[in-house]
């Protein structure tokens, strides 16, 4: 992973640039709500450090896999979705549509959801 880059807006975000409320956030991740909410619970969880997409993974990036785990639990718990279910997705390329080229999963939940795709 390289540190920031300096025209990209989640790396911004992470930084604290904006001001931004963190609904959680570790060494390793920040989670904040989607600006465009596709769900009544939307919350992005993105790595401090830039990434362009899950495909740059590697096997020294064990510890960032765990942590994303573990805080969409979190996140699922403290926004009372954890029993009734949530979606988990990172979209990586340009077939999947992402469309901010910094690692990124999003927490979907709140509402029943059609299938995927
Ligand atoms: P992608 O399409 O890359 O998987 O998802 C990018 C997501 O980032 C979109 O859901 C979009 O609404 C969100 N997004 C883009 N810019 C910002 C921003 O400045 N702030 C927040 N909170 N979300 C953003
Ligand atoms: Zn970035």
């Amino acid at each position: 992973m390289s540190d920031s880059l300096s025209d990209c807006i989640f790396c911004k975000i992470a930084a604290g640039e904006f001001a931004t409320d963190f609904v959680m956030e570790t060494d390793l991740v920040v989670a904040f709500d989607d600006l465009s909410l596709q769900a009544p619970t939307h919350v992005l969880i993105v790595p401090r450090q830039h990434v362009s997409s899950i495909a740059q993974l590697t096997d020294d990036d064990r510890d960032l896999i765990v942590d994303v785990t573990l805080v969409v639990n979190r996140v699922a718990r403290l926004r009372g979705i954890d029993a009734t279910g949530y979606r988990v997705v990172t979209n990586s390329g340009a077939d999947a549509g992402q469309t901010v080229s910094h690692l990124h999963w999003h927490l979907l939940g709140g509402a029943p959801m059609g299938p995927i795709a």
